[in-house]
This record gives C-alpha cells, structure tokens and sequence, in this order.
C-alpha cells in the first residue's frame, strides 16, 4: 500500500522542493515574487529554471511545456525537449531561465474575437510563479499566462490574477481602517465537480456523444433518478476502481482531492476538492477535469462533463465556494462570536451583497454557455435570475439593522446585541437551500449556477471584480468619516434598505419567484443569447477598465468569442442531428414500417375473420410518426441552410437560438416517441437504459 502522505505532491515543484534544491536566497527571492508579485531578476531565474529542470529529469521528465488557458475553456500545451547538441554527437539537458520565464507559441489558432489577425500570430506566455509546476507524464508543466504581441490577454489566468489583485487592494483598505493589520488579503475558491460515467463501448456507438458530448436524442427511460436511491449510494466496482485511481494522481499533483460521492442522477458522481486561493483552485479545476477524462479510458469508462448529456436526468453544475481570507489566516466571512467581529463580517457581508445585485448581469454572463442553458432554470439548478440566500437568521439581523433596532427578536440561535448594536448568533449549518444560485453556507458563499464543464475563471473574475468595486465605494467612504465605526454601521444599514431585493430565501424553481423577481426589478436574462452580450454593456466595461481587468477592445472581443462559441455549438449538434436522423434512425424505421406493414399484409392476405383495428391502427400511428419525423428533419435542414449571413455575431446566434435550436428540440421530440414504439432490435444506437444502468 503506498503511503498518502508520501504520494501527494510528489510531482509538483512545490514550496518544500524549492526549499530542499535551491540556495537560500534563491529561494528567497522567490518567495517573494510568489506572495507579493515582485519581478523575478534573471540570474535568480537561471537558478529556479536548472533547479526545476533537475528535478523534473529525476522525476522522468524529457520535456516542459508552458501550460495555459485560452479562452477554449480548456488548457493549452506545447512541448519541447531539454535536449541541446553538445557539439560531440551527444546532448546535454538545457533549461535557461529565459524558457521559463517566456515562451511562444503559435497563437494563431486560439480564439482572439477579432484581436488578433492570423497573420499577427504571434503570443506570448508569461510564467505564473503563483502556481507551482508539476510534473505530468514525461513533461514539465509550467503554469502560465496567455497574452498577444500588442499585450491584449488572451486568456483566463491573466484576468483572474488581476480581479484577485483589484479585491486585495480594496480589501485590506478595509481592514487598515478597521484597525486591522493584514497586508493581504486572497480569495479561496473550492469548487465541487460533478459528472457522468458511461461505458465506453455503448458511448463509441453514439455520435451525438461522440462529437457533442451530450446525447441529441433519447426517450426517457423507465426508472430515471425518481427512486433517489443513487444519491450518496454504493459505489459499482468498476466507478470505485475508477474514483481510487482518480484520487491517487490528482494527490500525486498535489490536489486535495477529498470527497466523492454518487449524485443524484445514475451515472453521475462528484468530486470535492478542499478549497485553495482562487488562481490555483482554477488550475486544480482543470487538471481534476483532464484526469477524469483521462483515467476514465483506463477502466473502459468515458467521462462526460457536459452540463447536460441526458435530457429528463438531472444534469451536471460545478458549485463555487467562494471566500476571502488574510495573510492573517481569517476568514472575512466567518460569522464569529464578537460583535466587533461581526461588524467587519458584516460589512464584507454588504459588499458581496451589494456586489451580487450591482452586477447580477456578469455572473449571470460568466456561467452562459450553450451547454448550461440547458440546466439554468430548468427545475433542477438555479434559475437564470442571480438571487443571495442568506438564510432566515442572517436576514433577520440585516433586517433588524436596516430598522435601527438594537435588539433583534431572537430566535434560538442568536443572542441580545453588543456594543456596535449587532446581535451576535451561532453559525447555522441546517439551513440548505439548493434552488439557490448564490447562498451563503456557513462562512462562505457558494455560486452554484456554474456549467459542470467551463472554467471556473469567468466566475470568479466577475465575483472578485464586483466585490473589489463595491469594497471600494465602502472604503472611500471610511477614508472620508470621522467616526468609522458609524460609519460602517451606516454604511451596512444602507446597503442592505438599497439591496436587500437580492436576498430570496424561498424556492428559486418556483413560477412564483419568476414573477416576484421581476417586481423586484432583478434581470432575468434567460438564455446565453440573452446574457453574453452584458460581457460588454458600457456598465461591464466601465467596471473592468476601472480595476484594471480588461480593456474595452478585451470586453468586447470575449463577448465575440462567447457568441462564436454558442454558434458553433449549436451548429454542430444541428448537424450531428440531421445525420444521426437521416443515416440512422430513418432507415431504421423504416425498416421497421417494412416488418410492421409487411406482417399486416400477410394477415390480411389470409382473408381470415380476425380483427385487425389495433394492429391497424398501430401501424398508422407508426406510419404518421415516421412521416412527421420526416418533415422535422425537412425542417431542421431548412433552417440550417438558412443561416444566411447575418450582419453581426449577436444576430446569427439568435437566430441559432430561435429557429436552429426550436428545429432541434421539434426533430428530437418525434424521434423520442418513435423511439418508445420501434422494436429495441431496430433502434440504432444504445438507449438511455443502457447508457445509464450499465455494469
Ligand atoms: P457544504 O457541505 O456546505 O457544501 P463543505 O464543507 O462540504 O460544505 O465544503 C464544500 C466546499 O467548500 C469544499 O470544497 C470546501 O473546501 C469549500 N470551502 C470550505 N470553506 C471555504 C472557504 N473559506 N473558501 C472557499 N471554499 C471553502
Ligand atoms: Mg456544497
């Protein structure tokens, strides 16, 4: 049995290796750039890069990459060898500090929304010391940043790394005047991964996985998730074998690869990591995805990580647990036991709270996707209008605070106020709501509207910024006053009489809030179409070129790939369709039409004095279905053929959302039905059941 704690981080270039292999201060140096972003010289950068090098080698290392993230939504890698000529017809193993810190790669073929002509191909990427490098089969990973000649970002990293920056700065503005001392301040994400498994031979039988990640088509299967009985049930023997190995290489990679269970749908599992500072959690992210995929193959299973690969099954999100902590080791949202704590709690409470309503339209835009319109709002994720649930004792102690009153009506749980005239309560972890999109847990936030298979950057680069945004407003504020402490209470009584239309404690699946959140004035946009283009709103902009995070030209060029990326996707699934419908299923059945019909024949042939009103009557509805499947893939093909060109990005993907996408559902909907009639020995591919309820 190998030992965890000797496996976990062993390939990763971490702190206690840099210590153990670098001179004193080499590594001091280091450091610093690592906590306070302090350029790294070039000399110190030789050492670190022979260093690495080194202990990559020994590790079975024969190449490194520059590891990044484009804005694919996925993770990008080139790989060159250390080898370098000798000049004797041998070769010594080279890595300079120079390869560390830069590198470039072809950055033609990433997407750029317009910022970059093919011809100016050229990008570069920057090393990010905040994230340690790792070793991943024979290649060095050095984590990176991703930017264009003329210096645009071109990535998720960059971004986040400054929305985390912007929040720092504001942050600790907060704190000194609160009589603090913390000279920084990091935002701690731990972000809950769910996802499917399926047999790979029934999975290589399907094209609309294989080339969408989702099935197009595919009735319903006798037993769904209704049973509740897979929820934190047995694990099969092959998904465990699966899980240990899982665990076992995020470990080696230093992931806190902590919690696993079943989830609700059969098939679907989720896996919990211990949360981390936001930039490395985002990495983690992705790694645990890439691995999932990859060590799936070993035990002839196939990961899909789409937000929805089984319509009428429950479909796959990514909860991000987000918080801000010190240098100091607090957690700023940790309620605590004393009043004085409770006012900095709750004066980073009106932040996040004011934060969510300002700027509901860009979370609500960083978890747009193709993919994640298919869950948002359909009774089994949050809806697609941003709400805080707070839970009924923090609101009744902004409540209380918002009427002057010094005394709250206590419930059990929380206890006569203090000196800043707040009451102080004991933590509630009882309280759940999972309708929600954004709810307080305890001493953290959780954003639970994030599709199971993006990055997790978007989100957390909208959440930082919002929150830096309002952490300012507050801080000039205090800057300004005489008495901060009134100033404080002030300041959180204001917020919450101006916000408190964000907090909703009730069920957020009900037609009920649909209609009271638009009283409440909170935007509902209720599609990708109709939430990517605030990426760009002059408010976004105003907001991003303010801290810092993207330039007017970046907003709108990532609004462009957004829409892109809508487009294609639907495009292909339209096409997946129309192939699987034309070359699959319609020869199928009509295959099938041909034994019904021919069975038919024979018995009418006999001119015997048998009823036959039934059979009959099968046949017809089996004739009228294939007949209307036709003109639902007649449809479909219209449609598509269609796209004309439309002047803008924004108009072509309404139009996929309105005509292609409605085509789709119409096509899939008949050949559901066909699919509940056909014999099982003429349906083209493996059914929900045998996706679903494999062994
Ligand atoms: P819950 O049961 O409410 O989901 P858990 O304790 O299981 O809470 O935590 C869920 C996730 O939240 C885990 O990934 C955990 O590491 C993370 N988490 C806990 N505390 C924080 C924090 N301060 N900041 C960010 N994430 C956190
Ligand atoms: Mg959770």
């Amino acid at each position: 049995m190998e030992d965890v704690r000797e496996i976990f981080g062993c390939n990763v270039f971490n702190e206690g290796v840099m210590q153990a292999r670098l001179p004193k201060t080499v590594f001091k140096a280091l450091k610093k750039t690592m906590e306070e972003g302090k350029e790294l010289g070039k000399d110190i950068a030789d050492v670190v890069a022979a260093a690495m090098k080194d202990w990559a080698v020994e590790k079975g290392a024969t190449h490194y990459t520059h590891w990044f993230q484009p804005m694919t939504g996925i993770t990008a890698e080139k790989h060159d060898a250390f080898i370098s000529p000798a000049g004797d017809g041998k070769i010594i193993l080279e890595f300079s500090g120079k390869e560390l810190i830069k590198g470039e790669p072809d950055a033609s073929s990433f997407p750029s929304g317009g910022l970059r002509a093919t011809f100016e191909a050229r990008g570069y990427t920057t090393w990010d010391p905040t994230s340690y490098a790792f070793v991943k089969g024979d290649t060095l990973y050095i984590p990176t940043a991703f930017c264009s000649y003329g210096g645009e970002v071109l990535d998720q990293k960059t971004p986040l790394l400054r929305s985390m920056e912007a929040l720092n700065k504001q942050a600790v503005r907060i704190l000194e005047k609160l009589g603090k001392s913390v000279s920084r301040v990091t935002t701690t994400v731990g972000a809950e991964q769910e996802y499917f498994l399926v047999d790979k031979e029934m999975y290589a039988k399907r094209k609309d996985l294989i080339l969408a990640g989702r099935t197009l088509f595919g009735a319903k299967p006798a037993k769904g998730q209704e049973m509740e009985d897979h929820y934190f049930g047995n694990l099969r023997t092959r998904v465990s074998g699966y899980m240990k190995e899982l665990d076992h290489e995020l470990w080696k990679l230093g992931i806190l690869a902590k919690t696993k269970h079943n989830e609700v749908a059969p098939a679907q599992h989720e896996l919990a990591p211990i949360f981390a500072t936001t930039n490395i959690a985002t990495d983690h992210n992705q790694l645990t995805m890439e691995l999932m995929k990859k060590i799936a193959e070993k035990h002839d299973l196939v990961c899909l990580l789409h937000e929805k690969p089984f319509a009428g099954v429950n479909g796959s999100g990514k909860h991000n647990n987000w918080s801000m902590s010190t240098n100091t080791g607090e957690n700023l949202l940790e309620p605590g036991k004393s009043p004085k704590d409770n006012t900095q709690f709750l004066l980073f409470l009106a932040a996040v709270m004011k934060a969510v309503d300002d700027y509901a339209e860009l979370l609500r835009v960083s978890v747009a996707s193709a993919g994640n319109d298919h869950r948002l709002g359909a009774n089994e994720a949050p809806p697609a209008i941003i709400s805080i649930f707070l839970g009924d004792e923090l609101t009744n102690i902004l409540e209380c605070i918002e009427k002057g009153e010094v005394a709250c009506a206590t419930t059990k749980h929380f206890m006569e106020t203090g000196v800043s005239a707040l009451p102080t309560f004991v933590k509630d972890t009882t309280d759940r709501n999972r309708t929600s999109p954004f709810a307080f847990t305890g001493n953290k936030f959780e954003f639970r509207s994030l599709g199971s298979s993006a990055s997790i950057a978007a989100a957390n680069i909208m959440l930082n910024t919002a929150v830096a945004e309002e952490l300012e407003q507050f801080a000039d504020r205090l800057d300004n006053a005489t008495d901060v402490e009134a100033e404080v209470m002030a300041i959180i009584k204001e917020t919450v009489k101006n916000h408190k239309r964000i907090i909703f404690n009730g069920n957020n699946y009900s037609e009920e809030w649909v209609e009271e959140a638009a009283k409440r004035g909170l935007p509902n946009l209720r599609t990708s179409v109709d939430a990517i283009p605030e990426f760009s709103s002059e408010k976004s902009i105003k907001l991003f070129e303010k801290h810092g995070i993207f330039t007017a030209t970046e907003a709108i060029s990532r609004t462009e790939i957004l829409l892109e990326n809508y487009i294609k996707t639907i495009n292909i699934e339209a096409l997946t369709m129309l192939e699987m419908a034309k070359k699959e299923i319609l020869p199928s059945v009509l295959k099938y039409n041909k034994e019904v019909f021919e069975t038919l024949k024979v018995k009418q042939d006999l001119g015997l004095n048998i009823n036959l009103e039934k059979e009959l009557n099968y046949a017809a509805k089996l004739s009228n279905l294939t007949e209307s499947f036709i003109s639902k893939i007649d449809e479909l093909d219209q449609v598509v053929i269609g796209v004309k060109n439309h002047e803008t990005e924004l108009e072509t993907a309404k139009y996929y959302r309105e005509y292609i996408f409605e085509a789709m559902q119409a096509l899939r909907s008949v050949a559901d039905e066909l699919e509940t009639i056909v014999a099982a020995a003429n349906w083209p591919f493996p059914t929900y059941v045998d996706l679903l309820f494999y062994v």
